[in-house]
């Protein structure tokens, strides 16, 4: 079983890196000529230019992955893990705290390997090509918060779980899902009025029109308005964005001020109709169900394997701690998982293309949002040709050349 395992992992990182190889030949190889459209956005020069960004990050993700694959070789497959098992249940025979020690000093370990990746990416990479606008001091301070908040959050989820396991050995599989779905229903209710203000400055919309503009969309849209704010994301970073958050009827609505930057106004309605189309065609609540579904599922089979004490033996080994375990059928479930990428987002996919088409309803016509869509492109130096392969499999959004094609040609569905 263990060498089934190991060539199971052989074999989708051997995929992967050749979708990600495929994809770089196709980028730099197989342009074609972009639609007009496109012109007078998206030169020759722009291209080479998000050629060359799209390069570097594929050279830096190729090092990180590299040290991810030997990382998760030697920990699994070449005998660290029953020794790192060994050590920590060496150190107490608490089961909370064992298991908050197994999994807290992996957590640190990773943290300490990604810091000069990040350190880089923002740095070197993303100053190169003038997105970087963080200081060192922006970035240390965001570390020490995010560490903060991090550890706080997996004691609570780990020792919580960890208890609920000891407290009911029989079911408690139901119990852990219960307690972690609570935990982030409230965290979806809580982090933008608690966490999300820790990293970023809210303030109402500076452009009034603006405000008139957004709130008579969010109107026609059926969608009860609460606050419109814009965010200083500009403090960080050159890339842009939207989103609203807010379960239940009032939406609060947010605008990167680098997205206002890059935008006209109609655009930037286009693309904010966008996203309460994914509000109005029941998408969050879809990917909220469907994620709590597959949560439910995998406690439950956690609790089949672990009962039944089927891993120790899938690896080659006598005894393995409960977290030891646990750790394992994560690995496990990511593996697993690569497989439903494919599925997962082509969901996605069909999901953008029903908030573009609600968009396009909103606003009249496809214009706006394509025309929009074609200048966040340009900003964020994106590849417009990715291998249709590759973009079956990743892409959550329609590729950006197909998807303004089809919003230029867009009507109004008249529902
Ligand atoms: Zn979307």
């Amino acid at each position: 079983m263990k060498l089934l395992l190991l060539s199971g992992y052989l074999v989708v990182t051997v995929i992967r890196f050749a979708l990600d190889w495929l994809n770089l030949r196709h980028r730099q190889e197989a342009r074609e000529p972009l639609p007009e459209l496109f012109s007078g956005q998206i030169d020759e020069e722009r291209l080479q230019h998000s050629d060359a960004y799209a390069l570097a990050g594929d050279k830096i993700g190729f090092v990180e992955d590299i040290v991810g694959v030997c990382l998760t070789l030697w920990f699994l497959f070449g005998g660290l893990l029953p020794w790192y098992d060994q050590l920590v249940s060496g150190l107490t025979n608490n089961f909370i705290l064992s298991g908050l020690l197994f999994f807290g000093i992996l957590a640190l370990v990773q943290l300490v390997i990604g810091i000069p990746f990040s350190l880089y990416r923002n740095f070197i990479l993303e100053e190169r090509f003038g997105f970087n606008r963080m200081s060192f001091r922006l970035w240390g301070t965001d570390l020490i918060k995010s560490l903060l908040v991090g550890s706080f959050l997996f004691f609570l989820l780990v020792s919580g779980a960890l208890w609920l396991v000891q407290l009911a050995p029989q079911i408690w599989w139901l119990w852990v899902w219960g307690f972690w779905a609570l935990v982030s229903l409230f965290l979806l209710f809580v982090s933008p009025y608690l966490i999300e203000p820790l990293f970023f400055k809210f303030t109402p919309l500076a452009k009034a029109e603006l405000e008139t503009g957004v709130r008579e969309l969010l109107e026609k849209a059926g969608v009860q308005a609460g606050k419109i704010l814009q965010v200083d994301a500009s403090r960080r970073s050159g890339h842009s964005n939207a989103y609203f958050t807010g379960i239940g009827k009032v939406k609060r609505v947010v605008l990167f001020d680098t997205l206002m930057e890059q935008l006209d106004d109609r655009e930037l309605l286009a693309v904010l109709a966008h996203e309460l189309g994914h509000w109005r065609c029941g998408h969050l609540r879809q990917r909220l169900i469907k994620s709590q579904l597959v949560a439910l599922f995998s406690c439950w089979l956690a609790f089949f394997l672990l009962n039944n004490e089927l891993l120790p033996g899938w690896f080659g080994l006598q005894q393995l701690s409960f977290a030891g375990q646990v750790l394992v059928l994560g690995w496990l479930g990511s593996l697993v998982g690569f497989f439903w990428t494919p599925i997962s987002s082509w969901w996605s996919r069909r999901h953008e293309r029903q908030a573009d088409q609600f968009a396009i309803d909103m606003v009249g016509s496809g214009r706006e949002l394509a025309s929009g869509l074609v200048k966040l492109a340009r900003e964020n130096l994106s590849n417009l040709f990715p291998h249709p392969l590759y973009a079956a499999i990743y892409y959550s959004h329609p590729p950006l050349v197909e998807r303004a094609l089809w919003l230029e040609k867009g009507r109004v569905s008249g529902r």
